[in-house]
């Protein structure tokens, strides 16, 4: 399990659209979808402000970043932004090295292997002194 949250990769705050500011990003395309590129019929047909570079991409929440989209167009790229978005996490936590590692460290909690107070090693599922644990098992250094 990585032991980071999976919410901090560079998402940037959504703020509330006010109807002065849809219509300005309607006018952006004069109701063109920034997805499909035809035409949105603004009466009949459901359209949102799109952000063109996801939020979770790390796309600005201005004007510059945003545009109209039909509704059935702005699920389906969503749903592409969020499998994007999960993989950008995925890789993120691996170059910080935040995942767990691969290898556990020689005789760590992780280990299948203890040491023992006499300085012998044995599983660690074994108990305490138990004098032929560490035989048999191919483990040598
Ligand atoms: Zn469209």
């Amino acid at each position: 399990m990585p032991f980071v949250e999976s919410g901090d990769v560079g998402t940037t705050r959504r703020r509330p659209l006010s109807p002065r500011r849809r219509l300005q990003v309607w006018e952006k395309t004069g109701g063109v979808c920034v997805l499909c590129a035809r035409r949105i019929d603004g009466v009949r047909e459901r359209w949102i402000v799109e952000h063109i570079r996801a939020l979770e991409l790390g796309g600005a929440d201005d004007l510059s970043n945003l545009g109209p989209a039909h509704e059935a167009c702005a699920l389906a790229k969503t749903k592409e932004d969020h499998r994007r978005a999960a993989q950008a996490k995925r890789q993120k936590v691996r170059h910080i090295g935040a995942d767990a590692p691969k290898r556990p460290l020689p005789f760590g909690k992780a280990s299948r292997w203890k040491r023992t107070l006499s300085g012998r090693s044995c599983r660690a599922s074994e108990g305490h002194g138990s004098r032929n644990a560490a035989r048999g098992d191919g483990w040598r250094r």
